[in-house]
């Protein structure tokens, strides 16, 4: 079977390669791959940034924003031949930590996870691959193949929840919301913002290209000038990773405003804070600055939940582009109108 492979670490090493069908893998089920989504991580994992290939190999099966078809599964299990299925990325640290023990791995302590396609175990971007029931999510067949954002919208799934057990901390009604950031995290965040009846602003440096359309089509604010200018926010959903917008974002949020930071921030750049203001502001304003990363199942169960709601042509306007797996460097490429690109399998 084919399946894309990395040497983490060593840049522009990724292939497709010809590997041997995976060995039976009793209680597991067999799946066989449907999609691919493309993010930054990979593009990270095969610059040789980042990842780590399985224990005694040097080679790592990429791929983590997974969809594929179950082909057999276990006598007992849920799943039958035919369902849609999305494999959680994140498995337990082995010790395990007292989160991972309760089920919640995306809180991992001690860093000791693995993650397919990512870190220390093979991903899902192989033609065929096993699958845990336990760390396998049914998809409903009416999403069809845009069940691939499935696990993009499980990191904003994740954040919308701690915001909103947060804001359980006093009285709190909020009313706007504001984005930074307008790629597929940014837009699924603003899915979410709206699937609550909430105002959402998104904030991106483009004015042409996909995004202002697909913003619009939520009935939120498309906004591509200065953060400051904006109204303040009782929610920020912070999705870019940038140091300076990191910062201001801080500075607009409303009284008792939440502040989440979600985008991974790259580069050495310093730039100067005046910590005792933010202090003072973050005090005297009762504002919660917080990151989330990763998702446990109840945040793939709503993700699947809030796609399931969304309005399908405008999922299809997230997946702009679906390259065959034999062109699979195509969806590396950077097209200035892309928002997700996936690689489709069969
Ligand atoms: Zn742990």
């Amino acid at each position: 079977m084919r399946a894309i492979t990395t040497a983490p670490g060593s840049a522009d090493s990724a292939r497709l390669d010809e590997l041997p069908e995976p060995a039976d893998e009793p209680g597991s089920l067999l799946v066989e791959a449907i999609g691919i989504g493309v993010c930054g991580t990979d593009a990270e994992i095969l610059s040789g940034a980042y990842g780590k290939a399985p224990p005694g190999r040097d080679r790592l099966i990429i791929g983590h924003e997974n969809l594929g078809r179950v082909r057999a599964a276990p006598e007992g299990s849920s799943f039958h031949p035919g369902d849609l299925v999305v494999g959680v990325v994140r498995r337990p640290d082995p010790v395990p930590c007292a989160s991972c023990a309760a089920g919640e791995w995306d809180m991992c302590k001690n860093g000791l996870y693995t993650e397919r396609g990512i870190s220390g175990r093979d991903g899902y971007a192989a033609e065929r691959y096993h699958l845990e029931p336990a760390f396998a999510v049914a998809v409903p067949a009416a999403l069809g193949d845009l069940g691939v954002l499935v696990e993009p919208t499980t990191i904003v799934a994740k954040a919308w929840e701690q915001i909103e057990r947060i804001g359980a901390r006093a009285f709190w009604k909020p009313i706007r919301v504001l984005i930074t950031g307008a790629g597929p995290i940014g837009l699924l965040a603003a899915l979410l913002g709206r699937q609550r009846g909430l105002e959402v602003h998104v904030l991106d440096r483009v004015t042409d290209g996909p995004k202002p359309a697909l913003v619009a089509a939520i009935g939120a604010t498309y906004h591509s000038g200065p953060v400051r200018d904006l109204p303040p926010p009782d929610v920020v959903l912070e999705c870019t990773g940038v140091g300076e917008l990191v910062f201001d974002v801080m500075e607009i949020a409303a009284p008792d405003g939440i502040v989440c930071l979600t985008g991974v921030s790259s580069g050495a750049r310093e730039i100067p804070i005046n910590m005792t203001a933010l202090n003072k502001q973050l005090v005297l304003e009762n504002n919660v600055v917080f990151g989330a990363v990763n998702a446990n199942l109840r945040h793939y169960r709503a993700a699947v939940e809030a796609l399931a709601q969304a309005q399908r042509p405008w999922l299809e306007g997230i997946v702009s582009r679906r390259v065959p797996l034999a062109d699979w460097r195509q969806a590396l490429i950077r097209k200035p109108d892309d928002v997700k690109p996936v690689i489709v399998f069969g």
